[in-house]
């Protein structure tokens, strides 16, 4: 069986990354979304284990020691990171894995798994990025800018992605989501496991 790849998406608050990545889990059966560990209190209706793994700071730092997490980092104050067994067991089984974190734990899988392939989702302008983070218009114009300041040091690393993909129009921009994993799937040296008769057939 091949290995599954391996996809990390990033994006600043705002952009739709969370909504976009449901959907194109709910279109491919062949996709899966990884878990992360957080020590961020769950939101409402987040559950333990399916949203994230909600753990304490101590937890956390003793799976930092043991050398468990395949990438972490803080964002906006809390702690994030990606058990690295069940990354390995999931590419292990064949299934194509979608990472959603931030780019700096974009950065440290990119290091450890040079075939990662990053996408980072921007908003279509600063302007429209500014009128999603405004809300429901009941926060003051601190809290906003305090969400803008932080989306922009995230969009700051769009540079470091091999991927961009701009939802404006929702539907377009989940298709060229797909188009991404549609594509990455058919490269030559993911295929070559799996074609292998084939292909020596031809040589
Ligand atoms: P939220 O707390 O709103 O779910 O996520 C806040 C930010 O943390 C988002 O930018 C998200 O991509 C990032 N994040 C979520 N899980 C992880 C993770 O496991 N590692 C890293 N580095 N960032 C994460």
């Amino acid at each position: 069986m091949s290995e599954g790849i391996l996809f990390i998406v990033s994006a600043p608050s705002g952009a739709g990354k969370t909504s976009l990545v449901k959907a194109l889990l709910a279109r491919d059966p062949g996709l899966s979304l990884s878990v992360s560990c957080t020590t961020r209190a769950p939101r409402a209706g987040e559950q333990d284990g399916v949203h994230y793994h909600f753990i304490d700071q101590v937890r956390f730092r003793q799976s930092v020691s043991a050398g468990a997490f395949l990438e972490h980092a803080e964002v906006f104050g809390n702690l994030y990171g990606t058990r690295e067994a069940d990354v390995r067991a999931a590419l292990a089984a064949g299934h194509d894995l979608i990472l959603e974190i931030d780019w700096q734990g974009a950065r440290q899988v990119r290091e450890r798994f040079g075939s990662a392939v990053a996408i980072f989702v921007l908003p279509p302008s600063i302007a429209e990025l500014e009128r999603r983070l405004c809300g429901r218009g009941t926060d003051s114009d601190a809290v906003i800018a305090g969400r803008m300041a932080q989306a922009r040091d995230e969009m700051a690393h769009v540079e470091e992605y091999a991927y961009l993909v701009v939802n404006d129009v929702f539907d377009t921009a989940l298709d060229a989501l797909a188009a991404i994993v549609l594509a990455e799937r058919q490269r030559f040296e993911r295929q070559r496991p799996r074609l292998k008769v084939l292909l020596d057939a031809l040589t």
